[in-house]
């Protein structure tokens, strides 16, 4: 079998733990049998990311941009235990996919892998939902006041041309509670762009909601620059490619969402995309079939899973166990990111190859063949192998091998 070529790099960021033995298993198994892999490798597992001082993180972040494709393996984020853990840790490094948003300026969008056997929790879910979550500011970035006594607050913006704008919070008879939050018009500005991009990309309709009615001032700038986004520049495609855009409040659009039978993607300002996507990963099932996009504003794209580096399996791994960790999500980073590839450069068999892989990658777990994780959710009478990592890849290779002779 001819192997498929490829003319631009992928940024590929290998990470730590046992989804980096994952991504060598997948890569081993089923993608270099296939494809003339090109990728500009950058080492993000924690090690690599302390000796070169983080700097790998950034010049992968860059590369990401200048090749406009990126797929990234799980990273560990450092805290107090992991500094125990490895002691040659010269500082706490910050989240790898922290640096890596803020230099593509871009939005994460996750969406799950439905599986005709595993029934969501809402029972008319048929198609995934995708939310894109707005990762900057508000509640994030809020900075919070306790008070003692009677007395007055008040918000005080000193402009550089020393002009002031300033408005009374709230006066108040005895002890309270304040807090002062901000958005920026560039960051929104840029969460909308991606939303819009990506749902053309995904030839899927996007909705959009917040709270204007009561927050009149800060949600209605989110209204208004998504508005204002849609009709300069994205209204046309949408047109031509049936799609809508429709804006609803937040309560309203749970409302829809619970009723729907999916297919679109949700865009949500911060704190409601961080427990709103709780909530739909875990009515789809599981974790573990998660996917995961940081898309930019100019079409830029990194692939992940949205799951860490399950450290459980991987100690249990070192210990010479073979773990039945679920690659689903990882393999579908690679899938994602070899399609994107293959339409941006024009090449349609790695387009074809990164649909085999899903489609081989779907049918393994439809013939019953599935790591632990999945056996346990599956409905009721449909027959389940449970078998390890190993096994469900080369079980997936089979199929691949044949999709593609
Ligand atoms: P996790 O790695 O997602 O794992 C949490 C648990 O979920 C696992 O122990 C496992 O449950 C289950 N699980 C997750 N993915 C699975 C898979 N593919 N197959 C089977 N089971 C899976 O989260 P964590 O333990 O909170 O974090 C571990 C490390 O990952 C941390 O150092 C964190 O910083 C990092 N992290 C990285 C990213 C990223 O790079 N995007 C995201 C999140 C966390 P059982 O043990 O019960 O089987
Ligand atoms: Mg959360």
């Amino acid at each position: 079998m001819e192997k498929i070529k490829m003319t631009t790099p992928l940024v590929e960021m290998d990470g730590d733990e046992m989804t980096r033995v994952l991504w060598d298993m997948i890569k081993t198994r089923l993608i270099l049998p296939f494809v003339e892999l090109k990728t500009e490798y950058y080492d993000l597992g924690l090690l690599h990311r302390n000796e070169t001082e983080d700097r790998v993180t950034s010049d992968a972040a860059n590369a990401a941009k200048k090749y406009g494709v990126g797929v990234k393996c799980a990273t560990i984020t450092p805290n107090a235990q992991r500094m125990e853990e490895y002691p040659q840790l010269t500082k706490m490094w910050k989240s790898p996919n922290g640096t890596i948003r803020s230099i593509l300026d871009g939005t994460v969008f996750r969406t799950p892998i439905v599986l005709p056997f595993i029934k969501p929790a809402v029972r008319n879910w048929k198609k995934p939902i995708t939310i894109a979550r707005h990762a900057y500011g508000d509640v994030y970035k809020a900075v919070d006041l306790e008070t003692e006594e009677p007395g007055t607050a008040t918000l005080t913006f000193r402009g550089v041309s020393g002009r002031e704008q300033s408005v009374t919070v709230q006066s108040v008879d005895g002890p309270a509670v304040f807090q002062g939050q901000h958005n920026k018009e560039s960051s929104i500005r840029s969460f909308a762009r991606s939303c819009f991009q990506y749902a053309i990309d995904t030839r899927q309709d996007l909705w959009f909601s917040t709270k204007d009615t009561i927050a009149k001032v800060y949600d209605g700038v989110f209204k208004r620059i998504f508005e204002e986004e849609y009709r300069s520049t994205y209204r046309a495609q949408f047109e031509a490619l049936g799609l809508t855009y429709f804006y609803t409040l937040i309560d309203d659009a749970v409302a829809r969402v619970i009723r729907s039978e999916g297919g679109y993607i949700w865009a949500c300002k911060n704190y409601d995309g961080d427990v709103m996507s709780d909530m739909v990963s875990t009515a789809f099932g599981s974790l573990a079939m998660m996917t995961s996009v940081l898309v930019s504003p100019d079409g830029t794209m990194e692939f992940e899973a949205a799951h860490g580096t399950v450290t459980r399996h991987y100690y249990r791994y070192l210990k010479g166990e073979q773990t039945s960790t679920n690659p689903m999500a990882t393999i579908f980073a690679w899938s994602g990111a070899l399609r994107r590839r293959g339409a941006l450069d024009q090449l349609p068999d790695l387009v074809r190859f990164g649909e085999a892989l899903e489609s081989a990658s779907l049918e393994t777990l439809s013939a019953g063949i599935m790591t632990k994780d999945l056996a346990g959710l599956a409905d009721d009478g449909f027959p389940v192998r449970a078998v390890t990592s190993g096994e469900f890849l080369d079980a997936i290779a089979i199929r691949l091998r044949e999709k593609l002779a």
